[in-house]
């Protein structure tokens, strides 16, 4: 954990988040300022600010919880994103995977979240 970080306080529960998945080395919330409906943020608990910062061990759950949500969402349509560094576009030094549902426009998106 670092001190001045934002999401290693999310995952202390020093800040408040939208939790939508936990375990022992991953936790996924919903972001803050969404770009669309369900936009959701997986993060280590390991903290490490790029991904090459982060044991491999600590990451292999990251992609299975985010298939987990995709899933739940049941979008088909969506991105998952990683950003490393500012000119990657990257804010939050802390690794986190975005997952990015593009909702159906007729059908909207059912949202319904993994079980743990
Ligand atoms: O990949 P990048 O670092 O640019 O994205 C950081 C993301 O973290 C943003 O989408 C922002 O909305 C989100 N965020 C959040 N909760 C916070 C701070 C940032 O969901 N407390």
């Amino acid at each position: 954990m670092a001190a001045n970080c934002i999401f290693c306080k999310i995952i202390k529960g020093e800040i408040p988040s939208m939790k939508i998945f936990e375990s022992e080395k991953t936790l996924a919330f919903l972001d803050i300022n969404p770009l669309s409906l369900g936009h959701a943020l997986v993060i280590p608990k390991h903290h490490g600010a790029k991904l090459t910062d982060i044991p491999d061990d600590q990451l292999s759950e990251v992609l299975p919880v985010a298939s987990k949500i995709a899933k739940a969402t049941g979008s088909d349509q969506y991105n998952i994103l990683q950003n490393n560094g500012r000119m990657a576009h990257q804010v939050v030094d802390h690794v986190h995977f975005h997952f990015i549902p593009k909702p159906n426009e007729q059908e909207g998106l059912g949202i319904g979240w993994p079980q743990q």
